[in-house]
């Protein structure tokens, strides 16, 4: 994919509500480019009157669009258009994408957004999938469970894949019949807001797929208290997932998913095969997206022996990596997403720094090419389970190494004492990696790989403070259903 000139992106704003956009108000929320920190544009901020707009609106066409009761494989259809359309429009959904997010054009249009097509094709298959259950009962009672729609689901997504992250939340929904008012990440609103366009022209009734913008506070809070909302689907930092778990309790005891935060380790014995492809995967599972991704692998545990030549090995590959604007083609290291997030990743170096470790490589604002925070990929040793760099969600390009002797020292060390989202373990022992995917507290354990393939089955979630319910696979499909048991006596 070539480079683009940022300032030839045409960038459509609003809110979109019943198949259009809105953009009106006063109060509005300026918009900047991750990679220069240029404002580009800015979004209205749905207050309490909007999103009661945009939910009413997504109530009326639930009820009335014929989405929920149409067949489903007719459903199914008009989803299969919607992923089509989405790969159809990679030049621009991918620019969109880019300009204003972190991720580079080359992975933008390599990944993300074929991968979003992916996924809501994936679910548009499940839409005639799962009716219910005929139950087990004497011959004088028919008994079934039916799957419903909730109605309107509320969907929250963060900033770190804007598309991506979205679809994992709408794609379900929509194939399970529901309508959706999602709220993107407020500093990157705009690649979703043209996806509820494609909806729209793909066949989706108008009104079933909304977008609102605004911040978490006052438009994500109305938001999952409103009382039309009947679910709510959130992927966030374990905080704000909190939060909206009160939220949801306090305005109608409703269901919630919550993907969250991660601090995940990757344990390497000195059995495992190939040391140059271990060390390229464990710096990638760091360096991806500068580490802005959830399930970034971001504590390394190695066995004692092995821990120097895997270092520098991984020292050599961080200094391969290329930091630039999110434009350029040959980018592979992505910004960080605002100026106070590479400060935090710089204060929480420095302060494990000062506590102790010792700085092997990186440490340093990287230079971009552009105005943009770029932080180099950077590697801690000589810390503990209580480093501040061990403990918290960085979310950026960090890895702590630690050392282990033993398989009960490691599993010790890999357990996290808040965090539960995801764990890679690499060694030749087959029955070593399975006590360790037994014994690991996570919702994923990856064994001599690290990350997803795009096998849509196999679903994501965390164990612990990373989170509730799963993303992907069956579960996600299920979880945008409520069953309805019915009972039939036949005597009458
Ligand atoms: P965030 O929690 O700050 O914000 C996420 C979204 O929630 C945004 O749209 C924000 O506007 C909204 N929000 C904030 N406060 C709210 C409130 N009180 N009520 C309703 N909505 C509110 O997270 P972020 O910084 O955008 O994303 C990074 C975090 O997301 C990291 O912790 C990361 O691990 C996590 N994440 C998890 C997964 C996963 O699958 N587990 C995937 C991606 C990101």
């Amino acid at each position: 994919m070539d480079s683009f000139n940022p300032d030839d992106v045409a960038v459509r704003s609003g809110h979109f509500i019943g198949g259009e956009f809105v953009d009106v108000g006063e109060r509005r929320i300026e918009v900047a480019r991750p990679s220069d920190g240029v404002v580009y544009a800015s979004v209205p901020f749905a207050d309490a009157e909007m999103v009661d707009r945009a939910v009413e609106n997504a109530w009326q066409a639930f009820r009335t669009s014929g989405w929920a009761r149409m067949a489903p494989r007719e459903r199914a259809r008009i989803l299969r258009r919607f992923a089509d359309l989405v790969d159809a429009d990679a030049p621009t959904l991918g620019r969109l994408e880019a300009l204003g997010s972190t991720r580079p054009i080359a992975q933008a249009i390599g990944w993300d957004v074929p991968f979003t097509a992916e996924g809501i094709r994936f679910y548009a298959e499940f839409a005639d999938k799962l009716g219910g259950d005929v139950a087990a009962t004497d011959h004088d009672h028919l008994g079934m469970t039916i799957a419903e729609p909730y109605g309107v689901i509320g969907a929250i997504a963060p900033w770190n894949f804007p598309l991506v992250m979205a679809s994992w939340k709408i794609a379900p929904a929509l194939a399970a019949g529901n309508a959706v008012v999602l709220k993107p990440s407020e500093m990157t609103p705009f690649s979703v807001l043209r996806l509820a366009e494609l909806a729209v022209q793909a066949g989706v009734p108008a009104g079933i797929f909304n977008v609102i913008q605004g911040d978490g506070r006052v438009t994500g809070d109305e938001l999952v208290r409103h009382p039309r909302i009947s679910k709510v689907t959130f992927t966030g930092s374990t905080r704000t997932g909190a939060s909206i778990m009160a939220a949801c309790a306090n305005s109608g005891t409703k269901p919630v998913t919550l993907e969250l935060g991660g601090k995940s380790p990757q344990i390497v014995f000195a059995d495992a095969p190939r040391l140059d492809d271990v060390a390229r995967r464990i710096a990638g599972a760091i360096t991806g997206n500068a580490g802005q991704v959830c399930v970034a692998g971001s504590r390394l545990l190695v066995e004692r022996s092995l821990a120097e030549p895997l270092a520098e090995r991984i020292g050599r590959i961080f200094a391969e990596s290329k930091a630039g604007a999110t434009w350029a083609a040959g980018t592979t290291l992505s910004p960080i997403i605002s100026a106070p997030q590479a400060a935090r990743i710089e204060a929480i170096v420095g302060r494990t720094l000062e506590a102790g470790a010792t700085l092997r490589y990186g440490g340093v604002r990287a230079d971009g090419g552009a105005h943009g925070a770029f932080y180099t990929p950077t590697l801690l040793t000589d810390v503990t389970a209580r480093s501040e760099a061990v403990r918290e969600e960085v979310f950026g390009p960090v890895l702590t190494l630690q050392t282990f002797d033993t398989e009960e020292e490691a599993l010790a060390l890999a357990q996290h004492p808040e965090y539960g989202l995801a764990a890679g373990v690499h060694t030749a022992d087959l029955g070593r990696a399975l006590r360790f995917v037994r014994g690991l507290e996570a919702g994923t354990v990856w064994v001599n790989r690290y990350g997803r393939t795009s096998d849509f089955m196999i679903p994501t979630g965390g164990y612990k403070r990373s989170g509730i319910g799963k993303d992907l696979g069956r579960q996600a499909y299920e979880a945008n259903l409520r069953f309805k048991s019915v009972l039939i006596d036949l005597r009458v």
